[in-house]
């Protein structure tokens, strides 16, 4: 259904933080978001890039390509909703290995941390949504986006993996970017 390519950068957090963190930029776009507000992982109230990664020497910056078949693409054309089911199936598939790796990753190295593309997809409704606390807050990472990053530019200059958009189907790929922080 779709093959995965994987690109690493590493940089110290200062230089990190410095070229790609704009949260007065980028967190007030979160407000057009369907989950802002419904999920832990994301704003408002959520944690900070400086609080959360201040301590931290290092950052792993981590970009998944996921690339679709042509038969996939073809089938998402059909319709929203097979293109939803079609991106559950492939993309989020694949981001959630992603997250298992890097929270087996993290218990290989204690004290490390993860940061998530995108809001939390742990439970089919965020216990945030009913006004409740989040059910897995030891394997919930925050969202990249919510933290305020710049992505585009992350994808573009440092990975290599230009953001694509689509308003019907699925793009030819899609990319999901996380960041391993450690000492
Ligand atoms: S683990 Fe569940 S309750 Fe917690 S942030 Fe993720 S989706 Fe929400």
């Amino acid at each position: 259904m779709y093959q995965v390519e994987v690109q690493v950068k590493t940089l110290t957090v200062p230089e990190w933080l410095e070229k790609y963190c704009q949260p007065e930029k980028f967190v007030p776009l979160c407000r057009e978001c369907p989950q802002y507000g419904k999920n832990w992982s994301c704003p408002p109230g959520m944690t900070t890039a400086a609080a959360l990664a201040g301590g931290y020497r290092y950052v792993q910056v981590i970009g998944l390509k996921v690339k679709y078949d042509e038969q996939v693409l073809r089938e998402a054309e059909h319709s929203p909703q097979r293109t939803e089911e079609l991106r559950q199936e492939t993309y989020e598939a694949a981001k959630k290995k992603m997250l298992q790796a890097l929270l087996a990753l993290e218990r290989e190295f204690p004290g490390s941390t993860t940061i998530m593309a995108g809001g939390c997809t742990l439970c089919r409704t965020c216990a945030r949504a009913k006004g409740e606390p989040c059910r897995y807050p030891e394997k919930m990472r925050y969202s990249y986006s919510g933290l305020g990053f710049d992505l585009g530019r992350i994808s573009d200059e440092l990975l290599g993996m230009p953001l694509l958009w689509q308003k019907r189907g699925l793009p030819a790929y899609t990319v999901a970017i996380a960041s391993f922080l450690h000492n």
